[in-house]
């Protein structure tokens, strides 16, 4: 089976406690060498991080996603901060009429960009 760097990725970032290498190859369906190669090209792009780990006498690596800083961009509808960043509010996303409120300015400065 092919797999890409966005696979391994992918499957990285679904497990936020991290996922052993001598796991992610057999999740992926492929061979060590091919993980290994997947492996290097996400750490040489800076989008997951490893740390040495011993399974049972076995050196293999914890992989991790990269925290990165959150673009501004993402967070603010002109200079509006998103409402959810300091809510205590009981989420309930569908219904959130102050998410609703900074989706339209969102909207609206993307229109005036
Ligand atoms: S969606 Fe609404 S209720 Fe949920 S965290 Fe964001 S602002 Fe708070």
């Amino acid at each position: 089976m092919t797999q890409t760097p966005e696979d391994a990725l992918k499957v990285i970032q679904s497990h936020p406690e991290g996922v052993l290498q001598s796991e992610l190859w057999k999740i992926l369906d492929v061979d060590s060498r091919k993980c290994s190669r997947l492996v290097k090209k996400l750490l040489d792009s800076g989008m997951i991080d490893r740390v040495e780990f011993r399974k049972d006498g076995i050196k293999t690596f914890v992989l991790k996603a990269s925290r990165r800083p959150v673009e501004p961009v993402l967070i603010l509808a002109g200079e509006e901060l998103i409402p959810c960043i300091g809510c205590d509010q009981e989420c309930h996303i569908e219904e959130c009429a102050k998410l609703l409120d900074w989706m339209y300015q969102l909207a609206i400065s993307d229109v005036d960009q």
